[in-house]
Order: C-alpha cells, then structure tokens, then sequence
C-alpha cells in the first residue's frame, strides 16, 4: 500500500471482483493515528451504491451456493496459505489505520486465520444425519444449506480480525458476502477482498460495501440479505439486531462490555500484575475483552495496585510500526484510533478525578514516540474505584483500568453479576475449587481462570451475556457454522416392486410404522 503523505488514497467499494466508486453522500477521512496525517478518503454509499454492491452479491449466491463442496474447500485453503504468507503486509495496514503495534495486529491476524482453518474443514461440517428405514419403506436425511447473502458490519477495533469471526464461514458454507467495515479503518477490508481473488473465489462471492449509517440500513432492510451478523457498541447492536429483526433477517449482535477480573488473596500476584496490564493496556484498552475493572479482594490490594502501578511505568507508547519508534524495542501500545475518541477517553479521567478515585499512573502526562499530531493517550491506573463512578459505570474503551477493592469473594461476585454487560470475565486463584465456582457462578459468557483475555479458540464460540450480545448466536464455532446455513429435513419412500406399499386413501394424520 503506497501514496503520498500529501495525496491522500480514496477508498472505494468492492463489487463484482473489482473496486467501485459509486455516487457517494461524501468522503470521510482516514487518518494515521500515530501521526494525525489523513492518509486516506473514504467513499460513503449512497442507497443506489449500497444496492448495487448487494444486487452482486445477490447474482453470485446461485452459483457459489451450488459449487461443490471440493472447490469449496480448495479456494479456502488457497486463501488461508495466501493469508499467511503475507500477513506483515496486512499487520502494516491495520496499524497504518487502527494503531495498534504490529506485534499486535499480528496477533488479531492470527486469531483469525485460526478461523479460516476451522473454515477449510466445512465439508465435514455440513454434514447431515440420515436415518434408514425410519418408518416402513421410509429413510430421512437432513442437512445445512446456504443462506444465499448474509451482511457482516464491523467494528473499527479488529478490522481484520471481526470479519474474520463471520466471513471465512459463510463462505466455505456457500453464501455470499457484504462486509460493511468501520469507515475509520477501512483498507483491510479491501486488501482482503483482492486476496480472496487471487486465491479463486468467483467475482461477486466477498464485496465491501463502504459508508455510515445509510451503508448499515440498506443491509439491515433489503429484502436480498438474509442475516446480519454486528459486532460493535451496545446502542447500534440492539439498534441493528431490532431493524434487521423487523426486516425477516437472523441476527447475531455483539455489543459492548466493561471485563472484571477478580483477583482472589491467594492468586500469584505476580503473574495477575502482568496479566492486568498486558489485559488493560494491549491495544491501546481498545478491545472488548480488554480487562478494564480488576477487582481486588482483601487484602491484595495495595501489593497488587504496586505491582501494576510499577509495570505500567515501564511501558513504552508510541507509533506502532516495525521500527517506527527510532529504538530497537517496539511500542508496547499505540495511539488511539481517533483525536475525538483520545479526547474522549480523556475526558473520562477528569471524571474519574473529579468523581474521587485515586489517579495512581496518569496517561495524560504521556510522553510517546510518534508524530506531535498523533492521538495519544498513556496508560492510566485508578484505584479507589467505586461502582457509582462515571469510570466504573461507562465503557470507556480506552488504556484506562480501574481498581475496585472489595471485602470477600461474595462481594466480587455480586459485583461482576450486577454489570449491565457479560461479555468476559477472569478469576486469579491458585485455588481450584474457588475457580469452579466462580465459573458457575458468574453471569458472563466467556471466562478466564488465570487467563485475563479467554476469547474462545476457533472451533468454540464467542459471545457474551445480558447487553453484550442481541439474538442467540455466538460468532464462530458449531453456532456460526449454524447461523450461515438453514436445515432441510427430507423424507423418502421408493418404491421397492418387491415389498410395494399398500397404497390407498388414508386422510388421518400419517403415523409412524
Ligand atoms: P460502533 O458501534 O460505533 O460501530 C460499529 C459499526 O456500526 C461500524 O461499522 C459503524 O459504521 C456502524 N455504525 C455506527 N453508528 C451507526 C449508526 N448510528 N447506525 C448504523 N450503523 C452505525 O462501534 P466501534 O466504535 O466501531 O467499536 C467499538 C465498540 O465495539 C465497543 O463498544 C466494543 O466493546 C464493541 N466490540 C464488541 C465486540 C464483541 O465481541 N462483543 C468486539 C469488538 C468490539
């Protein structure tokens, strides 16, 4: 990816195999968060351009839907080989846009690729079940059939990774796709649409569609997509999952989260310091598992709160591309991904002064590696947090992690259980059986013992509880594989001249024999 720092690139749609620039409502910039340079502008559709990316979408399904599951499977290993071994280059645009470190957009691609691979063994799980003899004369078979176009909108802060969660499985499982990606970093999307050409898959099968709301409600509404898969803020979540109900579609919405991690007296301190920081801090906070309240049991508190306070002083912002910050280590974290979300997140610690918390590590005091212009933000520790603060009650999706001290491990629970959001939780004990009551005891879909980020691995499902999700489907896994296809039961009577039905007329309901 090249351009002029001066000329920003447009960034158009893709349809059909080839970029389409469409009759925009406008351009939106695309800046460089390390820098604050716009190095891009972003076509946002229009209702004709949204429907034209859909209407290809809609000529491809037929087709891709009947291509045997061999070439299938052959155009997703292509594409899962490809992926791989050019991996830096699309690492370099998600940090370009997004401004996580590379190591770390690394580590996003990998975790999708993980369910690329799970995609490349779809024949065996489409496989349906077939019962001979099922009544006299009468076998029966099920199985899963495509959709035909499903719509995946997605978040700015896993431009790569999200759609990942839903695209590599609707296709292997023979639908066709409209990503809809966040328009704040939105040429990963395009860089993986050209990709998916080069490994042969037919034109019209991936398309992006670029834009804001109009690019959303025309997925959400057109009676040629049939589910929407959402991964972003509660409000759009329960907007979209409400609007695309209405609409006859299936819905999967991921929403927002505020992770508590509990640290137990007897949990090995040590490793849950590395832990809250690595949880809090990676990606800038800008990650819906990212821990952002660790609740302390008595008396952890002030060792752990010390423990974090002297990690987090090591730790080292700045521009995240590979030897951007002019020294041999790398940034540990980045900017955040806009100046109005770093202004936001901001705004967020002057609340949480305001409100009485204590500030023990500032990040509004950091001094990064990268461009003046660049959004910065440091790593910010709060102890002293109560439930009725602003920090407490609010995602705030930033580097800002706040320390709340309770008395037992009752309260901690009680805590965790009264959130609005249940999307991931973790648990730091070395006890076992405190950790298996906290797994059963826990409102939240996803949780860690010892492990502060659990997003399940591929061939498992994620999603959360309560606000963190609309609709009953996690992404990935068995229940993606099922949200992407519908079952078709058959029942088959042949005639066998050798043991011939009777026959006859028989109005009551057919029974079983
Ligand atoms: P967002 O809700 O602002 O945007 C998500 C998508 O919705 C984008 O494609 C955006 O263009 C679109 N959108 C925004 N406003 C809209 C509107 N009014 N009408 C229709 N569409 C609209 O979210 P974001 O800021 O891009 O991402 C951060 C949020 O995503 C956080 O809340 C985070 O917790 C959440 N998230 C959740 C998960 C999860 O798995 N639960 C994963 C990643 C991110």
């Amino acid at each position: 990816m090249t351009h002029s720092p001066t000329e920003p690139r447009q960034i158009v749609h893709w349809a059909d195999g080839a970029a389409l620039t469409g009759s925009p409502t406008g351009w939106s910039d695309v800046t460089n968060p390390a820098t604050g340079e716009v190095t891009g502008r972003l076509a946002l559709a229009s209702d004709a351009d949204a429907a034209e990316v859909i209407a290809a979408a809609a000529r491809a399904a037929e087709g891709w839907g009947r291509t045997s599951l061999a070439r299938r499977t052959q155009v997703m290993f292509a594409f899962r080989e490809l992926l791989n071994s050019r991996k830096d280059e699309l690492a370099e645009i998600i940090t370009a846009e997004h401004g996580k470190v590379h190591s770390d957009a690394m580590g996003e691609i990998a975790r999708g690729l993980e369910v690329v691979e799970f995609a490349c063994g779809m024949s065996h799980l489409l496989k349906g079940g077939h019962s001979e003899e099922a009544s006299t004369g009468v076998d029966v078979h099920s199985k899963r059939v495509p959709l035909g176009v499903v719509g995946i909108i997605s978040p700015f802060n896993f431009p790569a990774m999200v759609p990942m969660w839903f695209f590599p499985l609707a296709i292997a499982a023979g639908n066709t796709v409209v990503l809809k990606p966040s328009e704040k970093d939105p040429s990963a999307a395009n860089w993986l649409a050209a990709l998916w050409q080069e490994a042969g898959l037919p034109d019209g099968v991936f398309n992006v569609l670029h834009g804001d709301k109009t690019a959303v409600d025309a997925l959400l509404t057109s009676p040629d997509v049939q589910s929407i898969s959402f991964v972003g803020s509660t409000p759009i979540a329960e907007y979209v999952y409400e609007t695309a109900s209405r609409h006859g579609k299936r819905v999967q919405a991921l929403g927002g989260a505020k992770n508590h991690m509990v640290v137990l007296p007897d949990a090995d301190l040590d490793l849950a310091a590395d832990s809250a920081v690595n949880a809090g801090y990676g990606s800038a906070g800008e990650r819906c598992m990212a821990i952002s309240v660790l609740v302390a049991v008595d008396p952890v508190g002030d060792d752990l709160v010390a423990r974090i306070a002297d990690r987090t002083r090591t730790l080292l912002v700045g521009d995240g591309a590979p030897g951007a910050t002019g020294d041999e280590k790398e940034a540990d974290m980045g900017p955040l991904v806009t100046r109005a979300h770093r202004d936001k997140v901001s705004s967020f610690i002057d609340s949480g002064e305001r409100a009485g918390a204590k500030v023990v590590v500032d990040g509004r005091d950091v001094q990064a590696r990268g461009g003046q212009e660049g959004f910065w933000l440091g790593p910010t520790l709060f102890d002293d947090v109560t439930p009725d603060m602003e920090i407490y009650t609010e995602e705030i999706f930033g580097p800002v992690l706040s320390v709340v001290r309770v008395g037992s491990y009752e309260e901690a629970v009680a805590l965790v259980n009264a959130n609005p959001y249940g999307n991931g939780t973790a648990v730091f004990t070395n006890d076992g059986g405190a950790a298996r009551r906290f797994e059963a005891d826990v409102q939240v879909g996803m949780i860690g013992v010892n492990v502060p980020v659990p997003v399940p691995v591929a061939y498992y499902s994620f999603g959360g509880w309560k606000r963190s999700l609309f609709g009953d489907t996690h992404a990935h896994g068995t229940e993606g594989v099922h949200f992407f296809t519908r079952g078709k039961v058959v029942t088959t009577r042949w005639i066998d001249p050798a043991n011939r039905p009777a026959g006859g007329l028989e109005l009551g309901f057919p029974r079983n024999d």
